[in-house]
């Protein structure tokens, strides 16, 4: 299965499949960070060096928290709140192989204000 990992190894992700979509979001806080997230249900994905080397982000509504290594500072995923088992989740495509992240097709959402994918 894939794994993937922050820059320093602190945090390791295994996916519990192959994802077929990554979405890019235009929202405040994703341009920013510039993730490519690809979705499961919590509880699925395999996180080691979570919450012990991790720090969390929480804004606005507080319907999920963006954690990041605290060692390297990669963002590796957010988490639903509550962490419900089968919430939405997201993983950070861009801590796995290139050639993953090649492989999957990349959406266009627009989170910033119209909330709907806008692929050309
Ligand atoms: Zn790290």
């Amino acid at each position: 299965m894939h794994k993937g990992s922050c820059h320093c190894g602190s945090v390791q992700l295994t996916l519990p499949s192959t994802p077929e979509v990554a979405t890019v979001c235009n929202c405040s806080l994703c341009r920013r960070i510039g993730g490519r997230w690809v979705y499961f249900e919590f509880g699925t994905v395999e996180i080691s060096g979570h919450p012990g080397a991790t720090a969390e982000y929480v804004w606005g509504d507080r319907t999920l928290r963006t954690i990041r290594c605290r060692t390297c500072g990669c963002v590796t995923h957010w988490e639903p709140l509550p962490p419900v088992p089968g919430a939405r989740h997201g993983i950070n495509l861009a801590n796995f192989d290139p050639e993953l992240v090649a492989s999957v097709r990349v959406r266009r959402f627009d989170g910033a204000d119209t909330w709907t994918f806008i692929d050309p």
